[in-house]
């Protein structure tokens, strides 16, 4: 087999020499496919470019025939070349004609061509096209040509996404660099953006990729490698967590890739071939993001996506860039777009100025998504490779009601979002105007909609939404997006914060409720094979009480001289909040002998989200001052189906009669025993499930504050007791083929209600 000629440093010298020549595109590409066949001693070189209708066109070629270039159009699922550009991968072949995939055009007259190797070209791991050489011989390519055509590609991707080929493009068939795209992910935080990407992590791009001394790219690459683990070292002795929030496991994940041998070659044979430093970083990553993005085992591409971020991070480090934009320069209507990120990241942001969050990962219950919903902002989750896809500063419109993503929108698109963003803003303003209304329904019945709150950044929703309190304040949210465990006093000041800014209406605090889903990055946990059903909220609250009594003890402190309600997640059993309620007079008495000012009154309940309550209501009842449904739990619980598995969540549907008489029981159960019931679920969030619980007789509901004007109007207008004559029937006499949920709309319809 003959080898290269001058081998691929030479190539690329010549390359760059050529890239820096003031041609024609097509010039420049003629020229480059006659420099690459020469040097690899090929008989044909082509290039083909993906277009934006996503077919692959021949862009340049030596060795076919000439007339063929800008006609051989190809379909991605035609041919090797579709095979090489789909798949992202190299394809080398000594009888190419044999292969199954294989297609013969006529008009290039490649019939007389055996041995085949053709590259993916790829940029952020998208596939820009694809470089092919061909020999008649029947020969195997060896690897470090492999090699060096790969790299070869990477010149060429650079050509292709400087744009220059848009000027030799045919119209409404131009090069794919940045296309429109729509994109289908999952709705996390309800509302509608338009604006224009920023990346919480910038890409660097590498302007620099030929190499001018290779012992000296190799050098850096290896300071860079050295660095990089001595800092990953350092975090992981000092205990610290990585700047994006990132867990220990990760960080140990991270170092074991960072002596990944494996790794550390390709990396350096990257730079054997006369890459930069830096452009051998991208060409690695480039191949380690399209396996990624095709890999359909969810362990592999978690480690591909280790392995993609300590790419990132060694970039980083031979660019000498920082981690994150500048957050005080954000763009007005800015959306995020990361892999993922922790809620402190989001927070880090200016509130004025960010409008949407797109996530590669992140499910709805993922912490970030809880802030995101906190600050209002839309956002929308699992959207694959959307860092890959977005370049900063495209425009983009961020869906949170439907989860959509449409990056480079079409006008038609960005005008009827434009619309849809304005209705919102009319339809807010009409709630508005409701604030200072009571929630008294037509046929005059009280209903206190309070809201869910967890965060300093929730307070203003108070006085924004004129709710009558806060119904649920998750104590846990302030542990979850906290650096490290929050001392007593920092507890104590949020706390008090939270009942200022409550003034003289009521909040309900509810102590820790961390497990299952609710992960602090901070703490060891332990593995657990279902966490959502392990040792979690009250359970560690009670085997490990040290925790739970200063929260307790900030509490109580917090609320000198006013009203404090208390309530405990999770309860499974009586004797539990027996223990809990124990708990928090031992520190009452701490407090009374060390003459504290106390609490003018100390209201104690729990939430009723365990199915095992239910049927432990007549002793639970007499022992509470209150109750408080968590409906998102209770739903888990009864069907049996993880509330953040999306396979399932949508299972079943909560307004449904096995829910609803559960519901049912609860709330009889307490108004005969004189006690209050709030619930605070998801489920009151929803106007369908507002109307079925004010219908079941619930009169407290404790809202997301977004979803707090729309329930309002709808209950202002609602006669509750003809909403009860429609659903109770149906609860307990279900008929065959009758929907709740379709009832309940019917009647909302018929009623001239908004739904
Ligand atoms: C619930 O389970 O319904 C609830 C309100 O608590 P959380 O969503 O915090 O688990
Ligand atoms: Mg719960």
């Amino acid at each position: 087999m003959r080898g290269a000629l001058g081998g691929p440093r030479v190539l690329l010298r010549r390359l760059r020499e050529v890239m820096a020549e003031p041609v024609s595109a097509q010039d420049r590409l003629d020229k480059i496919v006659v420099l690459i066949a020469a040097n690899m001693v090929a008989e044909v070189c082509s290039v083909y470019v993906l277009r934006v209708d996503g077919t692959l066109e021949l862009y340049a070629t030596e060795g076919l025939k000439r007339e063929a270039v800008h006609h051989t159009v190809m379909r991605q699922d035609e041919g090797l070349v579709g095979l090489v550009a789909s798949e992202a991968n190299p394809m080398n072949l000594s009888e190419a004609q044999s292969h199954p995939a294989f297609s013969y055009r006529p008009e290039t007259g490649e019939e007389i061509y055996h041995s085949f190797l053709g590259v993916p070209i790829l940029r952020a791991g998208n596939t820009l096209g694809v470089l092919v050489v061909q020999n008649r011989a029947r020969r195997t390519y060896s690897e470090e040509e492999e090699e060096a055509l790969q790299t070869t590609a990477m010149v060429v991707a650079e050509m292709i996404a400087s744009g220059e080929l848009l000027a030799i493009a045919q119209p409404g068939a131009e090069p794919a660099i940045r296309p429109r795209r729509h994109l289908n992910g999952i709705a996390l935080a309800d509302n509608i953006a338009l604006g224009h990407v920023v990346l919480h992590e910038p890409r660097v791009t590498v302007k620099n990729v030929i190499a001018d001394d290779v012992q000296k790219e190799l050098q850096r690459l290896n300071e860079a490698v050295e660095t990089m683990r001595n800092d990953l070292d350092a975090m992981l002795d000092r205990g610290e967590l990585a700047d994006g929030g990132e867990h220990r496991d990760v960080l140990e994940a991270y170092r074991m890739f960072a002596n990944d041998q494996g790794w550390l070659h390709r990396l350096h044979e990257a730079v054997l071939t006369g890459l930069t430093a830096e452009a051998a970083v991208e060409r690695v990553q480039s191949d380690t993001r399209a396996r990624m993005l095709r890999s359909t085992d969810p362990y592999l591409r978690e480690r591909l996506h280790d392995l993609d971020d300590l790419g990132n991070r060694l970039m980083r480090q031979l660019m000498g860039q920082d981690h994150a934009p500048s957050k005080e320069q954000l763009p007005e209507n800015a959306i995020l777009v990361a892999r993922s990120m922790g809620p402190a990241a989001l927070l880090d942001y200016d509130r004025k100025k960010l409008r949407g969050l797109v996530l590669e990962e992140g499910g709805p219950t993922s912490h970030v998504a809880i802030v995101a919903r906190a600050l209002g902002i839309a956002a929308v989750g699992e959207i694959a490779n959307a860092t890959g896809l977005v370049e900063s500063g495209d425009a983009i419109i961020v869906d949170g009601t439907t989860g959509e993503v449409h990056v480079r929108p079409p006008q038609d698109i960005e005008i009827a979002y434009g619309e849809r963003a304005k209705l919102r803003a009319r339809r807010q303003a009409q709630y508005h105007a409701l604030r200072d209304r009571p929630c008294v329904t037509k046929d005059g019945e009280a209903v206190a909609l309070m809201i869910n709150a967890g965060l300093l950044i929730d307070l203003p929703h108070i006085a924004d939404t004129g709710a009558a309190g806060i119904g649920l304040f998750r104590t846990e949210l302030q542990f979850m997006v906290a650096p490290s465990l929050p001392r007593i006093a920092e507890q104590l000041a949020l706390y008090r914060a939270v009942l200022d800014a409550a003034g003289d209406k009521p909040v309900t605090f509810r102590t820790l409720d961390i497990g299952g889903d609710k992960v602090l990055p901070y703490m060891r946990t332990v593995e657990e094979e279902n966490p959502a059903l392990g040792w979690r909220a009250i359970r560690l609250g009670l085997d490990r009480p040290g925790l739970m009594r200063s929260q307790v003890r900030a509490l109580l402190r917090a609320a000198a001289g006013r009203e404090l309600k208390i309530m405990f997640p999770m309860v499974a059993a009586v004797n539990e909040f027996d223990e809990a309620k124990a708990l928090v007079e031992g520190e009452l008495t701490h407090l009374r002998r060390h003459r504290h000012k106390m609490p003018e009154r100390v209201e104690i309940g729990t939430m009723v989200e365990v199915p095992s309550l239910l049927f432990q209501l007549d002793e639970l009842i007499p022992r509470v001052d209150f109750l408080s449904i968590g409906s998102n739990d209770l739903v888990q619980f009864l069907y049996a189906v993880d509330r953040g598995n999306l396979r399932v969540a949508n299972r079943f549907d909560p307004i449904s009669a096995p829910i609803l008489r559960a519901l049912k029981i609860i709330i009889d159960k307490a108004r005969a025993g004189g006690k209050p019931v709030t619930l605070c679920g998801e489920l009151a969030s929803s106007p369908a499930g507002a109307l079925a619980l004010v219908a079941l007789g619930y009169r407290a509901l404790s809202l997301t504050p977004s979803a707090l004007g729309a329930i309002k109007a709808m209950l202002l207008d609602l006669d509750t007791k003809k909403a009860a004559a429609m659903l109770l029937p149906l609860i307990e006499r279900p008929a065959k083929g009758v929907v709740i949920r379709e009832r309940i709309e019917a009647f909302a319809a018929a009623e001239g209600l908004q739904l």
